[in-house]
């Protein structure tokens, strides 16, 4: 139901992002929000202080030279691009211009939570998928359709799991989904996979006229701060959300930054490798301590701590804020007794397995 000034505000959780203070006197890695530790490239820093000469004008409201980039980096037309304030704008237009009261939308089990947020903000009602092994299942997604669905979210990887799907069954997936349910492929930690079958996913977009995939510059482009994703869809869709959307819903900076930072292949690979590496590292070295990680295939890692012991995901966390760590609590997407960690810094992913090392031997 929609609220009317009456009853009240709108029967939605606050979304709480991340933490990022640390005790005064002591030194900050912020692991909370899945963020680069390596930055954004120096070109985009270079473009986006040229465009704040003009603050005055308003920005480009096609913003062009970044749909252009994007276009020419990924062999795409423009004309099937759209470009967002951060790609959760874009997954709010989608719910905006396809969901209404009475429609469902599903998303699965451990699904990125502004899905939810969104889908009741457009009156429309959520409809959770379980998911097997924390990994997104098939079955229990086309299960769950009715004549009622409109929309069907997919993060993959997932946040805050880090797991994935390969695309055969995305594909499966697809094939399933009657034509007028929207497929949302949510991509948002797509250059940090490390999978052969990944580019799978912009050819069944191409392929289809119910799919679309969400994208963003926040993780391994390092301008979250700036707020930029896109969106690759069919004409129709994209069209439809372009008619909806704020008319300079980014700014000038955002666009220039964006354009510079999307060409630099080579610090991409370099952010791509490097996260390997630390993701690699950080999932054994914790897993050494005996508690379990969730494989994961982001740039974040899920931390599980056993209810036995007592030394539950609470005190693990105060335990590293204490000492500059800063970790996410993930009780609000289900999991209770879990820390959500993004890899940082060489210093930072040391650190947080030094101290958990410390919190383990520490009297419960
Ligand atoms: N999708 C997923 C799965 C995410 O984890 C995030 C960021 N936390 C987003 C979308 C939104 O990213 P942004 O709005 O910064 O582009």
């Amino acid at each position: 139901m929609k609220p009317t000034p009456k009853n009240g505000v709108l029967d939605i959780e606050i979304y709480v992002p991340g933490k990022s203070r640390a005790p005064e006197g002591i030194k900050l890695h912020k692991l909370s929000s899945n963020e680069t530790p390596l930055g954004p490239p120096p070109a985009a820093i270079e473009a986006a202080r040229r465009a704040m000469a003009d603050l005055a004008s308003y920005p480009d409201g096609q913003a062009s030279e970044l749909k252009a980039a994007i276009a020419e980096v990924h062999g795409l037309n423009t004309a099937n691009i759209l470009c967002g304030n951060g790609s959760d704008e874009l997954l709010g237009l989608l719910c905006q211009c396809y969901l209404a009261p009475g429609d469902e939308a599903i998303h699965t089990e451990h699904g990125f939570l502004v899905y939810e947020i969104q889908i009741k903000a457009a009156g429309a009602t959520p409809v959770v998928a379980p998911e097997k092994d924390r990994t997104a299942d098939v079955d229990a997604i086309l299960e769950r359709v009715t004549n009622k669905t409109k929309l069907v979210f997919l993060a993959n990887p997932n946040n805050p799991t880090g797991t994935y799907l390969p695309f055969d069954e995305v594909r499966r997936l697809q094939a399933g989904l009657p034509g007028h349910v929207i497929l949302v492929l949510d991509a948002a930690y797509a250059e940090y996979v490390r999978r052969n079958d990944y580019g799978a996913g912009i050819e069944l977009v191409s392929a289809c006229e119910n799919v679309v995939m969400t994208r963003t510059f926040s993780k391994i482009y390092g301008l979250a701060g700036l707020r930029i994703g896109w969106l690759y869809g069919p004409e129709a869709i994209v069209s439809t959300l372009d008619r909806v959307r704020g008319p300079f819903n980014l700014n000038a900076a955002a666009i220039a930054a964006g354009a510079a930072a999307i060409r630099d292949r080579a610090f991409i690979e370099a952010a791509a490798s490097f996260n390997a590496e630390w993701l690699d590292w950080t999932t054994r070295a914790i897993e050494a301590l005996g508690l379990q990680v969730t494989p994961s295939v982001g740039n974040f890692v899920l931390v599980h701590f056993p209810d036995e012991t007592g030394k539950g995901a609470a005190e693990a966390d105060a335990f590293l804020t204490a000492r500059g760590f800063i970790l996410r609590r993930v009780a609000g997407y289900g999991f209770p007794n879990a820390l959500r960690m993004s890899i940082g810094s060489e210093e930072a992913n040391r650190g947080v397995v030094a101290a958990l090392a410390e919190f383990l031997k520490s009297p419960s």
